[in-house]
This record gives structure tokens, C-alpha cells and sequence, in this order.
């Protein structure tokens, strides 16, 4: 680990820390105490939140706390705000596949309201395509926007920018969630459970 010290602000709060440390490291090294807003520490469940401004730099960025090492001269935010969202469904009130585009902009409506200003991707620390996962279900291509999404970490940063409040992150597990509902189970799988349910195969309770 870097023995090299570097001077950051966190939250208000100079402080000196070893550059090898990430952004919360770094707050800890110091002394303070952080538990709201922490999670993993491994970058994926997205609630270390931060807005990250660099020396030198009028560009802030938000980004994950936990993946974010410190740099000469940075100054750093956690920041905190409540989760909502409007949105609520059932996967089973979708009868076929057929249904799902009219019920997709039944339950998003918004989503035809995206001004395509590039804010969602701009914020997300991921690096995902929302602007392009929202066009691409917004025109029922679920499978190739629940794809861009793999990767999301449901922080909300790009529910936080939306000027439309779309919530990019829920639109996107949406669409991995319909590919899941809506795919044909691996054979093998179901033909185990299948043995189950007639008794086939005797399940040894210990
Ligand atoms: S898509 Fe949104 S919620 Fe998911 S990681 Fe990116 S900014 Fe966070
Ligand atoms: S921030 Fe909102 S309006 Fe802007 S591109 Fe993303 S989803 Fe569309």
C-alpha cells in the first residue's frame, strides 16, 4: 500500500490519507465515522454515493465512494437521499408477451417524456448506456435494454438527474426481469422439478 499521503476534502473536512486509499477509506483513516450510505465496499451495491470534483477541474462527477481513490486536491460529498419510486407491477398481470409493450408504458409512462440530454449516462458510475437503455424500451426493446443494465447497481444517481423523473435503473430492471419471466427454463431444471412433483425423486429431509 502507497505510503504517499495526499490532501482531500470529504464532506467539509480536510484530510490527509495514503493515495492508496479509496474516498471512505480515506474518511475513516481520519477518524470519522460513516455508516449511512455505506454498504459492500465492492462497488455493487451502489450506496456509497459521492460527488467528486478534481484539483484543477470544474467538472464534478458522481461517482462510488468505494471505487474512487483519493487524488492531491480533491474535494469529495457522500451523498444521502431516499430511495422512492412510483412505480409498481406485477409480472404476473402480464398475460403473454404480446402485452408487455402496452403494459410497459402503462406502468413508465414518463419514459416518452426523455428529452435525451444524456444526464442518466453522464451520472451513472457503472459507465452504462441509460440514455440508450431507456430509447431501447421506450421502443419495447427489452432484451437489449435489460442487457445494458447488467451491470447497475441501483444507486439512483440517474433517477436523481432525470429532469422527467424517469427512473433509468428501474426501467432497466424491469427489462431483466421480463427476460427472466418470460424465458424458457434450462430443460434440465425442469425436468427435475418435474420428477419432484410426481415423486420420482424422493427429497431426503435431514
Ligand atoms: S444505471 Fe443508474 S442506478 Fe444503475 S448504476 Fe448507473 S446510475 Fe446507478
Ligand atoms: S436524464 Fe432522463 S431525460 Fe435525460 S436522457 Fe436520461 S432518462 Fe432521458
Amino acid at each position: 500500500m502507497s505510503k504517499k499521503l495526499v490532501n482531500v476534502i470529504i464532506n467539509g473536512k480536510k484530510i490527509e490519507a495514503p493515495a492508496s486509499h479509496s474516498a471512505i477509506q480515506a474518511y475513516w483513516y481520519a477518524g470519522y465515522s460513516r455508516v449511512e450510505g455505506i454498504g459492500c465496499l465492492e462497488g455493487v451495491c451502489g450506496s456509497c454515493r459521492i460527488m467528486v470534483r478534481r484539483a484543477n477541474s470544474k467538472e464534478v462527477r458522481t461517482q462510488l465512494a468505494c471505487q474512487t481513490f483519493i487524488e492531491e486536491g480533491m474535494q469529495i460529498i457522500f451523498l444521502v437521499f431516499p430511495t422512492p419510486t412510483h412505480h409498481s407491477y406485477q409480472l404476473t398481470d402480464i398475460k403473454n408477451s404480446w402485452d408487455v409493450q402496452g403494459q410497459f408504458h402503462q406502468i413508465f409512462p414518463e419514459t416518452s417524456s426523455c428529452r435525451a440530454c444524456g444526464g442518466c449516462t453522464e451520472s451513472c458510475p457503472k459507465g452504462i448506456e441509460v440514455q440508450r437503455g431507456v430509447e431501447l424500451a421506450a421502443k419495447g426493446k427489452f432484451r437489449e435494454a435489460g442487457e445494458l443494465f447488467i451491470e447497475c447497481v441501483m444507486c439512483n444517481l440517474c433517477m436523481t438527474t432525470c429532469p422527467e423523473h424517469i427512473a433509468p435503473n428501474h426501467v432497466g430492471l424491469f427489462c431483466r426481469r421480463l427476460i427472466a419471466y418470460f424465458h424458457i427454463r434450462p430443460s434440465n431444471l425442469i425436468s427435475r422439478l418435474e420428477e419432484l412433483r410426481q415423486g420420482d425423486m424422493p427429497v431426503i429431509m435431514s
